[in-house]
């Protein structure tokens, strides 16, 4: 049966996208001139037939914090910018196993290793690119969970000794669209940044490469990066929101993103990215009321990031999972086979606090975005 949400330009979509179409910039532009309503209906079906109906969740260790020499405009752990947040060395492998039992008691499926700077690298800091192969030994080792690393810019001898090392997946955000790309950083280019991701792809990592809503970009911004994510392949694309940090270029008071846009962006990429998780990362608590938080996941979003990180403020995995479970979903329990009761159980009568490796609420720890 052909699904019809009585809005054409969507239904045309929808069928060709259940086909096993895929759509295109056209495509994109046309859809997200579209209503919210039916865009929700559409990326639900294509959730529905294409996924599992479970939602991934992950978690990440923020292993080394600030002093970063590049200048997105996003991120409190630039250099460029005076936000006076915590800056710390790489935390050290124990830390880091530390931060991944934690996450996987916490029922992550992936755990993703942050390190913010430009690129973690062999040749100029050994030391610390030793320690950070140690940690994903030992993660790997002692933990039933898939391991991400964003480490920055990679060569590719890096991206082999990770892949050799254990890592699944390699995150590095492409922020933006590539024509905004230069309104937000000035250090380095978008090319830089796919770059990086096709040596991780040709070394045999799976990608986890997404976006920064509400940084000013237009609606055509949005479709073209999630085009351009579409060119590079993705199997996993975190949506983050801005939380914009006083001190930062993007820490100024800007017209907010509405949630209707946010929902209503997920749903179009749920469209243009079928097969991939559709993940919602940083800023979510920042721009969407407790109440609206599962709308994305309503919209087909199929992936979490969770917040047990934060160091205040931050949602317990436990409330996480509820939002899953409001809109009709469940976690994915494929690598770890967690007990959600329990989760739920410890997130009522634990308080809120600071993992190893936590930091305060940035956009740039939230998406794992070196
Ligand atoms: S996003 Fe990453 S590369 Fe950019 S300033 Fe922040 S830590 Fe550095």
């Amino acid at each position: 049966m052909v699904y019809e949400t009585g809005n054409r330009t969507i239904d045309d979509a929808l069928e060709r996208v259940l086909a096993g179409e895929t759509l295109d910039r056209t495509d994109g532009l046309a859809l997200i001139a579209q209503p919210v309503e039916p865009l929700v209906e559409a990326g639900a079906v294509v959730r529905d037939h294409f996924g599992d109906g479970t939602v991934d969740v992950c978690s990440i260790v923020n292993a080394k914090a600030g002093d970063c020499a590049e200048d997105c405009g996003f991120c409190a752990q630039s250099v460029h910018f005076d936000t006076g947040i915590e800056t710390y060395d790489f935390i050290g492998p124990e830390a880091v196993l530390e931060a991944a039992t934690r996450a996987e008691a916490d029922g992550a499926q992936r755990f993703g290793i942050v390190v913010a700077e430009r690129g973690v690298s062999k040749e100029h800091r050994p030391e610390e690119w030793d320690e950070v192969i140690e940690a994903i030994r030992l993660v790997r080792e002692e933990c039933d969970l898939e391991i991400d690393a964003s480490l920055g810019i990679l060569t590719e001898e890096e991206a082999e000794i990770l892949v050799e090392g254990g890592i699944n997946h390699y995150n590095h955000n492409i922020e933006t669209s590539p024509n905004y790309f230069p309104a937000v950083v000035g250090t380095h280019d978008f090319e830089d940044r796919v770059r990086t991701l096709e040596v991780a792809k040709e070394a045999g990592m799976d990608l986890c490469a997404g976006v920064i809503l509400g940084m000013g970009e237009s609606p055509t911004d949005r479709v073209d990066a999630a085009i351009a994510l579409q060119e590079i392949g993705v199997s996993s694309l975190p949506v983050n929101v801005l939380n914009p940090i006083a001190g930062t270029e993007l820490g100024v008071e800007r017209p907010e993103i509405t949630t209707g846009e946010i929902v209503k962006t997920v749903a179009v990429y749920r469209l243009v990215h079928p097969e991939a998780r559709v993940r919602l990362t940083g800023g979510r608590e920042a721009n969407l009321a407790p109440d609206e938080q599962h709308l994305p996941l309503e919209a087909g979003a199929d992936g979490l990031l969770t917040g047990n990180y934060l160091s205040t403020e931050g949602q317990t995995p436990g409330e996480d999972i509820e939002i899953v479970e409001r809109a009709g979903l469940e976690p994915n329990r494929e690598v770890n086979d967690f007990d959600s009761e329990a989760v739920k159980a410890r997130g009522r009568e634990e308080p809120v606090e600071p993992a190893v490796g936590s930091v305060e609420s940035t956009a740039s720890v939230e998406s794992g975005d070196d």
